[in-house]
């Protein structure tokens, strides 16, 4: 293995679908939807497959599919309030991760510092690795609060810890919001921070946002890009997997301006170097018809966090019920519990693993039937101690999947 691999393991993704396979537990791990997305948008993929216009099965346009980059520079030019070029500013890549890791290796050079905010989605430290990169972790920590559950405002990022980090090394910091796992959807004031030191030494923000449809009122989406000064040094990501509940199509994208852009799209060109077309065209044809009811509350951005909303409360309660303390999510379809005052009921010899979330997690999935996620593979190994004693749960899932989930919990306790 080349040095800068050294030390890759399979992810957890790898391994606990494995272990889903092979022991058949209620999987409330991996984060996709156990029921099927809107009827038009199959119809559509059906209708796009089907039909014998040749362009529609051939390679498309490398930085994206024409009709897609044209449906996304209409919607976040919106969004942003500025005209966004559909040639030069964005790319549409093989999900989000491809366009986490055109931006990180376009960007980063060896030496460059990266400041990754903790939980982090599992991906970003070796991909910073893989480009040269060091990263920095500052955790958000959980404030006490007392006679009520915490929300996942409830954790915040110490200020001073993070100016302290900012140096001339720094490159890039990565920001996730709604964060993956915790749920947490930064504030202005949060992002101002981040945005005023961004500023200060002439950082770049890549700004992972593949769940800005999902927040819970009252709480607001805020993209970064569109803090004063930040425009022209943020990297915004996006996901149709998530925005469009096909996590299996793997389409996603970056919208920047064109000089930051260059880069990725060189990484995409000379790597992946084009999209699938007809997963592309389809996608392209949701956007265009929910662009047309935007503001409406049938537009599956709309409908869909309502929905979420309820499962997220029912969840929530399923865990406390059971004497778990939830963390109650703002954004995203996770949600992070403490099981420790449980620890009586598990044997946590059973597994090797290291760490206690995944004894716990691995003993759950293979005993009492109900998986999932152990938050230390968000943490670098320095901060796993702070969610050994979480568990991450899904909750884009049947009603019926969360009654059984609670079933499963109730006979366990
Ligand atoms: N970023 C975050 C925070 C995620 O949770 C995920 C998982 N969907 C991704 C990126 C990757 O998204 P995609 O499935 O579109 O590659
Ligand atoms: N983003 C999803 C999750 O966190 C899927 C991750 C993955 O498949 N790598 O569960």
């Amino acid at each position: 293995l080349p040095q800068r691999y050294a030390g890759a393991e399979p992810s957890v993704w790898n391994e606990y679908i494995q272990m889903a396979i092979d022991y058949k537990p209620l999987n409330l791990g991996q984060g996709f939807p156990d029921y099927p997305p809107p009827q038009y948008i199959m119809d559509t993929l059906g209708q796009v497959a089907t039909k014998s216009d040749p362009i529609l099965h051939q390679y498309t346009r490398g930085f994206g599919h024409p009709r897609l980059v044209r449906a996304l520079s209409k919607l976040y030019s919106k969004l942003v309030g500025r005209q966004i070029n559909e040639r030069t500013e964005i790319v549409t890549t093989s999900g989000a991760y491809e366009a986490l890791f055109s931006a990180i290796s376009g960007h980063t050079d060896v030496g460059d510092e990266v400041i990754v905010i903790e939980p982090f989605f599992d991906c970003y430290e070796p991909m910073i690795k893989y480009a040269g990169g060091t990263p920095k972790f500052i955790p958000l920590r959980l404030k006490e609060v007392a006679e009520r559950l915490p929300t996942s405002a409830d954790w915040v990022l110490d200020k001073k810890e993070l100016e302290n980090l900012f140096n001339e090394k720094t490159k890039i910091i990565i920001l996730n919001t709604p964060n993956n796992p915790l749920g947490k959807v930064f504030s202005m004031e949060e992002l101002t921070h981040i945005a005023d030191l961004c500023k200060k030494w002439n950082v770049l923000c890549i700004s992972d946002e593949v769940y800005e449809w999902l927040v819970y009122k009252p709480h607001k989406h805020i993209r970064i890009a569109t803090l004063p000064g930040m425009w022209e040094r943020t990297i915004t990501i996006g996901s149709a997997g998530k925005t469009f509940s096909v996590t299996g199509w793997k389409v996603g994208w970056a919208y920047c301006p064109a000089n930051l852009m260059k880069n990725l799209q060189m990484v995409h060109q000379n790597s992946v170097y084009t999209g699938v077309t007809p997963i592309q065209e389809s996608v392209a044809i949701a956007f265009e018809k929910e662009m047309e009811r935007l503001d409406s509350e049938e537009c599956f951005f709309n409908s869909l966090s309502k929905e979420l909303e309820a499962k997220r409360d029912y969840m929530a309660k399923v865990l406390v019920d059971v004497g778990m303390r939830p963390t109650v999510p703002d954004g995203g379809y996770f949600m992070i519990a403490d099981w420790s005052p449980l620890e009586s009921k598990v044997d946590l010899t059973a597994e090797k693993d290291k760490y206690k979330d995944y004894r716990f997690t691995k003993w759950m999935s293979k005993k009492v039937g109900l998986q999932g996620i152990p938050p230390t593979v968000f943490y670098s190994t320095a901060n796993k101690h702070l969610v050994e004693n979480y568990v991450r749960y899904c909750f884009i899932k049947k009603d019926e999947t969360l009654q059984e989930a609670e079933e499963i919990l109730q006979r366990w306790k």
